[in-house]
């Protein structure tokens, strides 16, 4: 099968942060591969910025070297004439020199898509955004595209989004947070909105549980002094996962326009039930994990990877999560996050409820629950675990069994890397899946009373052996309620 391809319109986009890890690893990549597929049109042209004094020709060597090592395609394929559209700028994005360079590159139509990516870190998103307006960079067609996390709570979100915001209207803003560009994850609407089956049975009475696990195998590799300063709730559970819990819990949209499906994500947000002191350690598990083995070695542990011995950061963080309302009142979401799990998996399980009845003897077999497994990586797919009968002659005998979409499979087609999407969504001017200011700061007000109350108590995280599924309190934080993890199925 082949995908459709329907062009943009000529654009410009400037990368600030443009010699980062996620410009090289994930931007130009993405780009490249959007590129290859046809999807620009002339003349498009990508302007690099960042401190370092390099030559435009050096700085596409540097972009033909990370799609070389990010895999983005065999140097050849069309790969020169990429890189005709790269073009670089050196300077600091604290200091007033080198702007006229930038204003010089943009010159020409002023009508054109005008995009800045701010590939840095986002203590810089505000003084990028003051210098764009007074440089007499913001055209009324220009865009800002922020990564996550925007802030590190709700108050310093709010002062980068009141900071962006005095210059670019919220319509104008393309707040990124990549999970939702995976086509799984839009795949949970086409599941649930495309589909007679499942949204009648989409509540409590029907659901009897839901588990969001985003595991990763790795460490902190490259990043330590970012990680130590963030730690899992706010690198992973304040976006991604919430962002999963939304689209999994929010009430059928009207339409897909983005404030359409916007408004029903922040509903939900809004009806998180609160997580503070007076419930964190029934509700909350936090680790960080130990020396052990994982990725077929071993592996030190997070305080020697960050290099300090009294590191408080989780690498580890399982919730066991309320939506207060009449959908999921009685169905409780568990979330799970971390690093140097066993797995790099990320996946939404849906449990539904137990059957009255059953009509079959002991020797059928075990009941077991129906799940529907909605894979995000590896092999994004959709897998239904269903009791089916074991074929033959020998009487009534019940296997779990799933009914197993992959999609990569199914498809014939290769996914796209959520960047690819996500860039074209800007160019095209499509919201709806990025974050709206108040989503961001919503969550931000549902997270720092978790944070607050770790840090009050002085239980410092549980330890876990690298290569494990964290700590044992994250497995009786389930068993508690009579439930556990569905590690047995995936
Ligand atoms: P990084 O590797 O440290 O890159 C930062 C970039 O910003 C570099 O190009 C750096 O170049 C430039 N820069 C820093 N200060 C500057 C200044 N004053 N003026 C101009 N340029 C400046 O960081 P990253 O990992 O790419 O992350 C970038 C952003 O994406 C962060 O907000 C991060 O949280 C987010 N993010 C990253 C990833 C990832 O996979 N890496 C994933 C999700 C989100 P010079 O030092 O040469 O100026």
């Amino acid at each position: 099968m082949v995908s459709r391809i329907v062009k943009v319109e000529p654009f410009d986009l400037v990368v600030f942060g443009g010699t980062g890890d996620l410009a090289h690893r994930k931007l130009f990549p993405a780009l490249y591969r959007r590129f290859l597929d046809g999807q620009f049109s002339a003349p498009t042209r990508i302007i690099g910025v960042s401190r370092q004094p390099l030559e435009r020709e050096a700085y596409q060597a540097t972009i033909a070297d990370a799609l070389g090592q990010f895999g983005a395609a065999a140097p050849g394929d069309g790969l020169q004439a990429f890189l005709e559209m790269i073009d670089y700028v050196p300077l600091d994005v604290g200091s007033d020199e080198g702007w006229s360079l930038l204003e010089t590159k943009l010159a020409g139509d002023p009508t054109r898509v005008r995009a800045f990516y701010l590939a840095t870190a986002p203590d810089r998103f505000g003084v990028v955004a003051k210098q764009l307006a007074r440089h007499g960079l913001v055209t009324p067609a220009s865009r800002i595209i922020v990564e996550k996390p925007v802030g590190r709570d709700g108050a310093s979100a709010e002062r980068i989004n009141d900071a962006i915001g005095a210059v670019f209207a919220e319509s104008q803003i393309f707040r990124i947070d990549h999970y939702l560009g995976k086509e799984t994850v839009q795949n949970m609407m086409a599941l649930r909105f495309a589909n007679a089956l499942f949204e009648p049975l989409w509540n409590s009475a029907h659901i009897d549980h839901v588990e969001i696990t985003v595991a990763e195998s790795i460490g902190v590799e490259g990043r330590a002094a970012y990680y130590e300063n963030a730690g899992a709730l706010r690198d992973m559970v304040q976006n991604h996962l919430l962002q999963l819990l939304c689209l999994v819990a929010m009430e059928p949209p009207s339409s897909l326009d983005a404030d359409a499906v916007r408004d029903e994500k922040l509903k939900v947000l809004k009806s998180l039930a609160p997580i503070d002191a007076s419930n964190i350690g029934a509700l909350t598990v936090r680790g960080q994990y130990g020396a052990g083995a994982s990725e077929g070695g071993a592996v030190a542990s997070y305080a020697k990877d960050v290099g300090n011995d009294k590191s408080t950061t989780e690498t580890f963080v399982a919730l066991k999560v309320s939506v207060a309302n009449w959908r999921w009142a009685g169905a409780p979401f568990y979330l799970r996050t971390g690093k140097r799990l066993p797995q790099r998996v990320s996946e939404v399980v849906v449990a539904f409820r137990a059957i009255p009845h059953s009509m079959f003897s002991a020797d059928a077999g075990r009941i077991s629950k129906t799940r529907l497994v909605i894979r995000l990586q590896p092999d994004e797919g959709i897998k239904l675990w269903l009791m089916l009968k074991e074929p033959g002659a020998g009487g009534m005998r019940l296997r779990y069994v799933p009914l197993d979409m992959n999609f990569a499979e199914a498809f014939q087609i290769y996914a796209p890397d959520a960047y690819e999407r996500l860039l074209m969504d800007v160019i095209r001017g499509n919201a709806t899946l990025f974050m709206r200011r108040d989503e961001v700061e919503a969550a931000w007000r549902w997270i720092d009373p978790i944070r607050e109350a770790w840090s009050l108590s002085n239980d410092p995280p549980r330890p876990y052996f690298a290569g494990t599924w964290g700590p044992a309190a994250s497995i009786a934080l389930v068993e508690r309620d009579g439930r556990s993890w569905t590690e047995e199925v995936v």
